[in-house]
């Protein structure tokens, strides 16, 4: 018996009958010999920190635009907390851990730069739309491991492909097919909402865009009056709903979940569309507007030949446009817009 094995089948003596066991996974879309000491899906789980995606995500937005303070999230250590959190309850919950970190570490690899104001201006020029889930899902299934994908199971898949439906979609209670097929998929996208909800408000006082006192006073009497007390409430009624349930699907109690709701709704009020807050967001729109004309005027310069080749221009200009970091984005552009000054002056002749 391999290490695999006996760690496949600790997990079927541990795990709850509703979890996803690593050893029954649906598989993947290329068949491969498993590792001999990692499970399926902690064998994903580190293929996907090992991409180059993966590390972009430290210099993407989470709300704030290039953000010069240290203390502001980044796109990364939203994920990291996502992944906390998300882990946490799966723990409580007897439910495969490895499999809900693989899909929260994996739900935002295709996130554009400049946060949501970028994914809401590559939406208006990709023909079609855009969506930062698709192009996660994209980003493991054929752009990373030069371009021959990670091949990851199926149960991760779906867990990212379905982890956000924007702002109307429901954290809890989505109708089956809405919903990741995994209870631990369900649980990295409520682990999603209660991560950036709390971490956005914290941010944006940080910031000084909104102040504690602003957020709707029913939810913080539900929830807590810091974000620390407000993630392990939502995070106990998470773990004590589903349990009551009996693990058939990720549940909130109604009070609690709409308190979370009403949090987030303030937040895109106040925050995320608020045009004060995202003043400086519109330049998001010039920056990727001018690199989206550029780059198709001259497609060999910059776009991937593979690409190109077998699914044209508009689909490797999304690739090159979503994949950037913010300060990518802001490089290319000066060094594309801005003309450089003819003369440096030096040292020498500031001394004259
Ligand atoms: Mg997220």
């Amino acid at each position: 018996m391999t290490i695999r094995e006996q760690l496949e089948a600790r997990e079927r003596q541990t795990l709850a009958p509703q979890a996803a066991r690593s050893g029954d996974t649906r598989g993947r879309v290329r068949p491969e010999t498993e590792d001999p000491v990692r499970p399926a899906f902690q064998r994903d789980r580190d293929r996907i920190i090992h991409t180059k995606a993966f590390r972009r995500l430290k210099h993407k937005t989470q709300v704030f635009f290039s953000p010069q303070g240290d203390h502001y999230r980044t796109r990364l250590t939203h994920t990291l907390e996502v992944s906390q959190i998300a882990r946490t309850i799966a723990k409580v919950l007897r439910l495969n851990e490895e499999l809900t970190e693989a899909i929260a570490l994996g739900h935002d690899l295709g996130h554009t730069p400049f946060g949501h104001a970028g994914e809401r201006v590559l939406s208006s020029l990709v023909p079609g739309g855009f969506n930062h889930y698709e192009q996660s899902l994209r980003i493991v299934d054929v752009l990373e491991h030069d371009h021959e994908g990670l091949n990851l199971t199926w149960e991760v898949r779906d867990g990212i492909a379905r982890h956000s439906k924007g702002k109307n979609g429901l954290p809890v209670g989505a109708s089956p097919e809405q919903r990741a097929s995994t209870v631990e998929g369900q649980i990295a996208r409520v682990a999603d909402i209660v991560a950036y909800v709390n971490h956005d408000i914290d941010d944006a006082i940080r910031a000084g865009v909104i102040q504690e006192s602003s957020l709707p006073q029913d939810a913080v009497a539900v929830l807590g009056g810091n974000p620390s007390e407000r993630i392990g409430r939502l995070v106990t009624d998470v773990v004590e709903q589903t349990l009551t349930g009996d693990l058939s699907e990720v549940r909130m109690s109604g009070d609690v979940l709409e308190a979370m709701l009403a949090l987030r709704s303030f937040m895109f009020e106040a925050v995320y569309e608020n045009p004060v807050a995202t003043a400086e967001f519109s330049k998001a729109h010039g920056i990727l507007g001018g690199l989206w004309e550029k780059v198709r005027a001259t497609p060999e310069r910059f776009l991937d030949p593979r690409t190109l080749a077998t699914e044209g221009l508009d689909r490797a200009a999304q690739d090159f446009l979503a994949g950037m970091t913010d300060r990518y984005a802001v490089n290319l552009f000066e060094q594309l817009y801005i003309p450089k000054p003819w003369v440096t002056v030096s040292d020498d002749d500031r001394m004259l």
